[in-house]
């Protein structure tokens, strides 16, 4: 029976730390967060994220635009937040509604407060190894295998998807690692058999209950970012987690994993932001 990685333990350690950082330098940080429309499932990251910016002792502006807003005025937003002093981080809650190209919204913020490390300039400085800040989602991921005191360094690390905000950048901070790394995708032939040679599983699928035990090397670490809602609408990761805890060494269980370390890492990288602006 694997070990259960506790991201709420894992996380709210990591707050504590970034809280009392802030408190002990008297730090004064600010971070915009911005949503745009209505979506139930954005407004609960929103709310997750601004609490945890008030346990931090991080200020947190936040700036809703209603479900029709038009390019300009969210461009408009960003450059009024890009010369804000008080405002050390920008984070735009995605997706944003089909008439905004979200490409376009994340290269308009100032790379320094890009606190997701979307933008084009800190994906290309990830790549090269050097970095200010790490997408949010991979960075929790490497923490919480950091947990289990398993080494990365020489092992299989297999990732299941390739989007840029995740399994990309994980990718790449599996190499900075020196792990052995290999992504798939939907065109990957055999996918089953490449994840049984994973000492170091991640799944970012978004497909719930993907991943099931005949994928899983015994004894492996497997990291579960899939958040899928199910038809009772409770939520459930992409790695059938009653199977595969019979057969790998730790496990991230959803939700309880990943989803908490994403945000103590954006209150990380909004501390970083702040360092930068004021160097
Ligand atoms: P995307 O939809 O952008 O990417 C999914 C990836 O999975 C794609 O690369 C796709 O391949 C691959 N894929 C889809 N079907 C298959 C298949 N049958 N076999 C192999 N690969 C497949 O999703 P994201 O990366 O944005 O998110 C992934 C999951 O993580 C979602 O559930 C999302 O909700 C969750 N998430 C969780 C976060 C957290 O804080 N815990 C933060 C961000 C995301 P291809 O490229 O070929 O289409």
């Amino acid at each position: 029976m694997a070990d259960i990685i506790d991201g709420k333990a894992v996380s709210a350690a990591v707050k504590e730390q970034i809280k009392e950082e802030i408190a002990r330098e008297g730090l004064d940080i600010g971070l915009a967060v911005v949503i745009v429309g209505d979506d139930p499932a954005s407004r609960v990251y929103v709310n997750n994220k601004k609490k945890a910016c008030e346990f931090c002792g991080i200020k947190s502006y936040e700036y809703a635009l209603p479900e029709d807003a038009t390019e300009e005025e969210l461009l408009e937003l960003i450059d009024t937040l890009n010369g804000d002093g008080k405002v050390n981080g920008i984070l735009v809650q995605l997706p944003l509604p089909k008439q905004l190209d979200e490409k376009k919204i994340i290269e308009r913020i100032s790379p320094m407060k890009d606190v997701d490390a979307f933008h084009e300039s800190n994906v290309g400085r990830i790549m090269i190894g050097n970095y200010a800040f790490l997408p949010c989602t991979p960075a929790g991921c490497m923490e919480l295998i950091r947990s289990t005191g398993v080494e990365v360094s020489g092992k299989e690390c297999v990732v299941i998807g390739r989007s840029n905000i995740v399994g990309k950048p994980m990718a790449m901070l599996l190499l900075h690692e020196n792990g052995t790394v290999t992504v798939c995708h939907s065109r990957t032939k055999d996918l089953a058999e490449v994840c049984r040679r994973a000492d170091i599983l991640i799944a970012a699928v978004g497909r719930a209950n993907f991943v099931t035990a005949d994928m899983v090397k015994e004894g492996a670490v497997v990291i579960d970012v899939g958040i899928n809602r199910l038809e009772n609408g409770k939520l459930c990761g992409d790695v059938k987690f009653d199977e595969v805890s019979e057969k790998a060494g730790y496990i991230t269980p959803v939700p309880g994993g990943v989803g908490p370390m994403t945000i103590a890492m954006l209150m990380k990288n909004t501390v970083m932001a702040k360092r930068i602006q004021t160097k």
